[in-house]
């Protein structure tokens, strides 16, 4: 049985966000064939302006189908007529007379269909000519594209600080009808913000041309108030709840929950309301658990930041270092500068504000030098008030992991905690290296 299973199935937001995300090939057909939206390819966040555009942001995994659990299936029909909020109780109480264990494999099999779907998609992508030098992060996305590339009207892409990552985009290129840019000057100097804001503008337009309607200022506006009310959310889970003695969940589940908010937070699952609602739902429940004393005292295990994890990471680690006696953090957005609001005040120029948002994120996380983007580790590590962080090395990567060195001596001037690196190229590879690595570094914590 899942270490999950036993509190997973009470948290209803965790399963509709979960099917939200499994299910997103059924929900994007609707749209596109019965609807007539247009589909957008977007990764690591930047679905905004399309949400704007009124065209449906994808990350692309999600046109793909997935094994369903039936459960999780007969639930979602169950829902639309009790509710979500009823259905997990309904679950809770099926859980007592469940001697198959079947609802027990609910949590296993969301965990496992997406795990073994992002490593198909690493093999289509090689087996297709991509050098297997990339990271697991640019195959899978170029393996998603091989396989749905054709279903979307374009691909959204804003340069980022990896050479790999923007040759990938070119790569995908004879994969989509067309390709959207939006390149972001690598430091803010000059006029950085005119020419960020002219891309901006360039793309808005594009996106009129595919949808053809217009975007105000007043629906770019709506778009960020949106988005901003999503990314605070997520930073009281990650800054409050996860830096709580007593948990709601228990911190497998816990990071469990963090794993899937960065997975999803890449394209809202294509309904920017609904994830504010589920990440609304999910604080809700948090809470009303904890203050009904309802979850675990975690308050004698140490608190990990395993990062960076988009790029793929081995699952299984949340759960060996929850054997072990710690809990694991995922906060690669907030380290990346894409938590941060966008300004929507009165008379302020909408473009020009998402230009300054994207400028701060490259400065400090996705487009900075080594310096700074060490800087950000450690910023938000000692703001999250970790007792130890985890650098995950992603096999053919030679941008982010190449910080390593310089972070672990940053760390060891200014935060004194413990740190180590594990490797990393494919889900489930290396799990006997990186148990016995974790084993070496939680004793130190003990
Ligand atoms: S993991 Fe490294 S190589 Fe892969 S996209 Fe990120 S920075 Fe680039």
């Amino acid at each position: 049985m899942s270490v999950f299973a036993d509190d997973v199935v009470n948290f209803s937001s965790f399963l509709k966000m979960a099917y939200d995300f499994l299910a997103g090939r059924e929900y994007l057909k609707k749209l596109k064939f019965k609807q007539g939206k247009k589909l957008i390819s977007v990764v690591l966040g930047f679905s905004d302006i399309v949400f704007a555009s009124e065209a449906i942001p994808v990350f692309p995994i999600r046109m793909e189908s997935f094994n369903l659990n039936p459960y999780l299936v007969a639930l979602n029909s169950v829902s639309s007529v009790l509710g979500w909020d009823l259905t997990s109780k309904v679950l809770g109480v099926l859980k007592q007379v469940d001697s198959r264990k079947i609802i027990d494999k609910i949590v296993d099999d969301i965990i496992n269909a997406i795990n073994e779907k992002y490593n198909e998609m690493n093999d289509l992508a090689v087996e297709n000519g991509i050098s297997s030098d990339f990271c697991y992060g640019i195959k899978g996305l170029y393996g998603m594209h091989l396989s749905k590339g054709k279903n979307v009207d374009a691909s959204l892409y804003y340069t980022i600080r990896c050479s790999a990552f923007n040759k990938y985009h070119e790569s995908i290129k004879p994969l989509v009808a067309r390709q959207i840019w939006v390149d972001i000057p690598p430091r803010n100097i000059g006029n950085a913000l005119e020419f960020v804001s002219n891309n901006i503008t360039s793309a808005i337009t594009q996106l009129e041309d595919i949808t053809g309607s217009t975007i105000t200022d007043n629906q770019l506006n709506k778009q960020f108030n949106l988005s901003n009310k999503i990314k605070k959310k997520y930073k009281t889970i990650l800054y409050e709840i996860s830096n709580s003695d007593f948990y709601p969940c228990n911190p497998a589940t816990f990071a469990e929950i963090l794993a899937l908010l960065s997975i999803t937070f890449q394209d809202y699952n294509s309904n920017n309301q609904r994830y504010l609602d589920n990440i609304t739902n999910l604080e809700n429940e948090m809470r009303e658990r904890i203050r009904k004393g309802i979850g675990v005292d975690v308050s004698k295990m140490p608190r990990i930041l395993l990062t960076p994890m988009f790029g793929g990471w081995e699952p299984k680690t949340q759960e060996l270092l929850y054997e072990m006696g710690a809990r694991t953090l995922y906060a690669d957005w907030e380290i990346l500068g894409l938590l941060e609001e966008i300004n929507v005040s009165r008379n302020s120029n909408p473009i020009e504000e998402y230009g300054k948002f994207l400028i701060n994120a490259t400065n400090n996380g996705i487009g900075c030098d080594n310096d700074q983007l060490t800087s950000s580790y450690l910023n938000i590590a000692e703001k999250l008030g970790v007792d130890g962080i985890i650098f995950n090395q992603l096999f053919g990567c030679h941008s982010i992991s190449n910080c390593y060195n310089m972070l672990r001596e940053k760390v060891r001037q200014r935060l004194e905690i413990p740190i180590t690196s594990i490797n990393f190229n494919r889900i489930g590879e290396n799990i006997e290296q990186i148990k016995t690595r974790l084993g070496a570094f939680t004793e130190i914590l003990q």
